[in-house]
C-alpha cells in the first residue's frame, strides 16, 4: 500500500469525495460574485462540484454552495453555471474559444 494521498474534495451536489482535479471549483470573489472556475486560477473562496449539471442542481436545491459561501446566489448565476457545465460536460474540449463576449 502506498501512502501517497490525492487531495480530496467533497462535491456539494452528491456529497462524494473526489480528487480535486475531477471536480469543478465554484468561486466567490471578493466582490461576492459567484462563478465557475474552470481554469482553477480564480481567486476567492471555493466550493466544489462534479462537472455535471445534475450535481450543480442538487447543490442548488440543498443550498450547499450558498451555505459554504454564506451568501445568496441569484437564480441567473445558477442558470449560467448550469449552462456552462452542460456545455463542458463531455471531456473538456481544449479549444481556443473564448467564452467572453
Ligand atoms: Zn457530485
Amino acid at each position: 500500500m502506498q501512502a501517497r494521498r490525492v487531495p480530496l474534495r467533497m462535491c456539494t451536489g452528491c456529497g462524494e469525495m473526489k480528487p480535486k482535479k475531477e471536480l469543478v471549483r465554484v468561486v466567490r470573489d471578493k466582490d461576492g460574485a459567484v462563478s465557475l472556475d474552470l481554469t482553477g486560477k480564480k481567486a476567492g473562496r471555493g466550493a466544489y462540484v462534479c462537472p455535471s449539471p445534475e450535481c450543480l442542481r442538487k447543490a442548488r436545491k440543498a443550498r450547499r454552495i450558498e451555505r459554504s459561501f454564506q451568501c445568496r446566489i441569484p437564480d441567473e448565476v445558477y442558470d449560467a453555471m448550469e449552462a456552462e457545465l452542460s456545455r463542458c460536460e463531455p471531456p473538456a474540449p481544449q479549444g481556443k474559444e473564448d467564452p467572453e463576449n
